[in-house]
Order: structure tokens, then sequence, then C-alpha cells
């Protein structure tokens, strides 16, 4: 159901840019006003806006970012609109809707053990709930985090990595050798990010566990935690298909009975599992 009385879900607000930081080649992270003042228009963990380029379009991207006074969005330059968004400045104008979806959803009174696995990327949505728990992480008994990439030039946020090693145990990885040829330093692990579930011989039955990357990166990690003993239910993967509106009209994020703007993007791998195989157009 859309709310008619707020204008954020259909116009956009202009939001003023005020700091830009290239995180590597082909990604920006972009900080910005957070002008939500009502508490049910506060961001959560999970959740995206529409950004609009004026002149140019408007797409979803997550907060990878979320402060009292501040969100940041992690933008990585595909096409028109990804590439008009990352090439602005300190103190341009952004069109912002939302925000809109579903949120992670973890409790320390259900959940004792938790593992976070990103692939390239995705680790820009899974930030907020990784900076929450890293916050939070006396009321857990262990927190993972598995971080996967291309080569060690594309990981993301090496600083913040360095903060949450202080009491989160990450694993990271890189895809393949090939970065050797560059010269590049790397002494931590090489080979896809669900490689690194290998040393786990079993998690416990409490364990939840939240996935965010290219889509089949998230089905070979879910797979593997199933076999590792997790509830499939306990697995939270978010979904980033093509979207247009952001409100459940257009149906263009249509996913079986689902629209992924509305009820996701977040949702469980027992409920995913069987619509995972349809490819989106
Ligand atoms: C809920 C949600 C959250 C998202 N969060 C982020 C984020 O935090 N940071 C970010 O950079 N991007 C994010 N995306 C993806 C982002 O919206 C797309 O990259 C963007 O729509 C591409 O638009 P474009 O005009 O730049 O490129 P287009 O010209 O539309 O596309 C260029 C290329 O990118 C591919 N592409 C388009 N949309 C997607 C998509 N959804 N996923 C993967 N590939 C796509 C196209 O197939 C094409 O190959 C998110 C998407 C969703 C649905």
């Amino acid at each position: 159901m859309i709310e008619l009385g707020r204008s954020a879900a259909w116009l956009p607000e202009v939001c003023v840019v005020t700091d830009v930081c290239r995180e590597n080649k082909s990604t920006v992270t972009l900080e910005l006003e957070n002008s939500s003042s009502e508490p049910h228009s506060q961001p959560l963990a999970g959740q995206f806006h529409m950004l609009y380029a004026f002149g140019v379009g408007e797409i979803p991207v997550s907060f990878s970012r979320i402060e009292s006074d501040k969100v940041a969005h992690t933008v990585r330059e595909v096409g028109a609109v990804s590439k008009a968004i990352a090439a602005l400045k300190p103190g341009a104008s952004l069109g912002v809707r939302g925000p809109f979806g579903n949120s992670w959803s973890v409790s320390a009174k259900e959940h004792k053990h938790i593992v976070l696995i990103a692939g390239g990327l995705g680790l820009a949505p899974l930030r907020p709930l990784i900076e929450r728990l890293w916050q939070e992480s006396r009321k857990y008994e262990q927190i993972l985090l598995l971080i996967g990439s291309r080569d060690p030039q594309s990981m993301l946020f090496t600083d913040d990595v360095t903060r949450w090693r202080t009491r989160i145990e990450v694993r990271r990885s890189v895809d393949s050798c090939q970065f050797r040829n560059r010269g590049d330093d790397w002494n931590e692990s090489v080979g896809f990010v669900h490689t690194l579930l290998d040393r786990e011989s079993e998690l416990s039955k409490d364990t939840a566990a939240f996935i965010c990357g290219p889509e089949i990166m998230m089905r070979h990690c879910a797979e593997r935690l199933v076999e590792l003993g997790v509830n499939s239910r306990q697995i939270s993967l978010s979904l980033e298909r093509n979207m247009k509106c952001g409100i459940g009209l257009c149906g263009h994020c249509q996913f079986g009975p689902d629209f992924l703007c509305k009820q996701g993007p977040i949702g469980n791998y027992h409920n995913l599992r069987p619509r995972l195989r349809i490819r989106e157009f």
C-alpha cells in the first residue's frame, strides 16, 4: 500500500552531496545530508534510496552508511545513470526518494552466531549492519565476516576492515592469482568467497547469515551454509534486480508473487531458492 501523504515516495527531494570518496577505479561513495526528519523515514540497514541524476535518470542504490545527520551511498559506474551520479562533486545536487525496501533483521536474543558474506560491491549494503554488529559485538558469541573481491585493488572500505578486525573475525579472499602479474601485494586467501567457509566443519544451529553480492555467489554461499547446518530460513539475501519506480507500481522488479522494491530486496533463502534460477529481463 503506497502512503499517499508521503511526498518522498513520489517526488524526489533535492539533496546536496557533502563529500565524495573514490573507493577504487569504478566505485565512489557519496555522502548526503540525512534529510529524514521523521522517525518513520529514518533509513534502516539494507534499505535503498532511488537516486535521481537530473536529466539522466533514476536508479536504486543501497545505504552504505547511516548516521543521524548523514547517509552514504556507494555507487559502481556501470551505465549512464550510475556514471552521472559517480561524477558528482561535493556541493552538487541529487534527487532522492525513499528510503524504500525492507531491512536486514538481526536480534541478539535469537542469534548468538552471525555470518556475513559480501561479494564485491555487496559489502556496501552490508556495511550499516556490520557497523551495528561491531558496536554491539559483546552481545554475540561469534561474528564472522567473509569478503570476496575480484582483486586486491577492488577491495572496499579497507580502513573500516582494519577497525572491524578489532572485534569481528574478518576473512578476505580474491578471485584469482592474476593480480600477482601486476605485482599487487596480497597475503590473504585466493579463491571464490564461499571457499572461505571450507574451514568450517559445522556452524551452530542458531546461526543467522546475511549475504550480499552477485546472485551466483549468493547461491554458492547459501548452499554451503545449508551444508554446514544453517537453517535456510535464517539465511538472508539481498536481491538487486532491475527496479524502476521503487513503490510497487511499475512491475519491473516482480519476482514471483513479490515486488522486490516492496517485499524485498531482502528475503530468506528458503523462500527465494526456487525462484533464483529465473533470469531477470
Ligand atoms: C535494491 C537495489 C540496491 C542497489 N544498490 C546498489 C548500490 O548500493 N550500489 C550500486 O552501485 N548499485 C546498486 N544497485 C544496482 C544499480 O541500481 C544499477 O547498477 C543501476 O541501476 C545501473 O543503472 P545505469 O543506468 O547506470 O546502467 P544501465 O545502463 O541500466 O546498465 C548498465 C549495466 O549494468 C547492469 N545492471 C543494471 N541494473 C543492474 C542491477 N540492479 N544489478 C546488476 N547489474 C545491473 C545492466 O545489465 C547493464 O549491463 C542496486 C540495485 C537494487 C535493485
